[in-house]
């Protein structure tokens, strides 16, 4: 569609602005480099959100491709761009990349409301009445606040962000403690000593990518078959995605099953995937299933989620405390001390669901004493969950 490419232009032109005056500031004052050298006027401002959203209105004014697009789902990729060079500066993110033709897939309308959607259909500004496919209704009591237009390789989907205003209080660290550890080995280990492996599907259909993305060699550039072979491709990466986030839910709520309080480990999996076992951690999407689908199933089912301090949780011996020193090759935990034989993940997990313990122990004193006010002590991620995504 038209839109996503003037998305796209908008975008990469509110990107080009910031790099060039990034750029234009880097040199020293007295000697310009070689190569090449933005230069922009010393007393030019920063083209930040609010500028780059007032040139944008100034804009239309010249180009009509501009006005064929809502307004406001304009401003909102000049908030998308604001929002990468936030992540840069506040989370250490890459800097931002220009999108190629292709690379843009989603747009939002920042505001749509419950009379928007009638039956099967939804009324966006421009584009008028769009049928659509509702998989749930709309909640009581939920309003529809904003909708994304997202296009995949099987066709469009609508994604509506829908808000409660009641407030929903945080599980309580209650009931039977379990630790995770999750690895590559095992998808994760419990320290009950329940071991789940990384499920078989993902190579079968990792297999069929391999195969799918060499026959794109022989392929002319811009041939019907190569269109036809890449939108194939497209639907194979969505299988996969698919089948992932299937398998996370249920793990999720199968470990909720038998617990009230849920401990992980407190991972950077970005630096996890940087090392020599990346391809598989991100195979495995071990970082959103810890990060996002673990916290957000927990919430729900008012099981307490926690983390803790991930240093030399496979070292120790989670029955006696001594240090049992092992490196990565070593499978299985034996203790010189109290003589304790286990897989050597579980111990973790047991070591992991100790230390959650004893901080959730603490965490349940202090809020008997202070009442509510430590919102801060809990992961900040479970109260975001508020927003639902139908
Ligand atoms: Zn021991």
């Amino acid at each position: 569609m038209e839109w996503l490419e003037t998305c796209r232009k908008v975008y990469n032109y509110a990107l080009r602005e910031r790099k060039d005056w990034v750029n234009s500031r880097k040199c020293s004052i007295n000697a310009c480099s070689l190569q090449s050298e933005s230069i922009i006027p010393a007393d030019a401002l920063y083209p930040n959100y609010y500028r780059q959203k007032k040139a944008l209105t100034e804009a239309k004014k010249t180009n009509p491709g501009l006005k064929a697009v809502h307004s406001q789902v304009l401003q909102d990729v000049i908030g998308r761009v604001d929002a990468a060079f936030a992540a840069m500066k506040q989370r250490g993110h890459g800097f931002p990349r220009f999108k190629k033709f292709g690379q843009f897939k989603s747009f939002l309308f920042p505001q749509v409301d419950n009379d928007a959607i009638v039956e099967s259909q939804i009324k966006l500004p421009k584009l008028g009445k769009v049928a659509i496919n509702l998989h749930r209704p709309i909640p009581e009591g939920f309003r529809v606040k904003t909708a994304r237009i997202v296009r995949k390789a099987s066709g469009w989907y609508v994604a509506l962000a829908i808000q409660a205003d009641v407030s929903v209080p945080e599980p309580m660290p209650h009931g039977h403690a379990l630790g995770i550890d999750v690895g590559l080995e095992y998808f994760l280990s419990t320290s009950e000593g329940e071991q789940v492996k990384r499920p078989r599907f993902f190579n079968q259909l990792h297999r069929k990518l391999k195969l799918l993305q060499r026959r794109l060699k022989n392929k002319e550039k811009g041939s019907s078959n190569r269109r036809k072979l890449n939108r194939k491709i497209g639907r194979v990466h969505e299988k996969i995605a698919h089948c992932r986030s299937d398998f996370h839910f249920k793990l999720a709520h199968h470990l909720c099953d038998h617990a009230g309080m849920i401990f992980v480990e407190d991972l950077d999996f970005r630096v996890m995937a940087k090392g020599m076992s990346g391809q598989h951690t991100l195979d495995a999407g071990l970082g959103q299933f810890v990060n996002q689908i673990l916290p957000w199933v927990c919430w729900k089912r008012d099981v307490y989620y926690g983390k803790v301090d991930p240093n030399g949780t496979s070292q120790e011996c989670p029955d006696c405390g001594a240090v049992v020193k092992k490196d990565l090759s070593v499978r299985g935990h034996h203790c010189a001390e109290c003589g304790s034989t286990k897989p050597r993940d579980v111990a973790s997990g047991q070591v992991i669901r100790s230390r959650g313990l004893s901080a959730a122990v603490g965490y349940a004193a202090k809020e008997n004493v202070c009442g509510d006010g430590l919102a801060g002590a809990l992961p900040s991620q479970v109260s975001l969950k508020q927003k639902l995504e139908s």
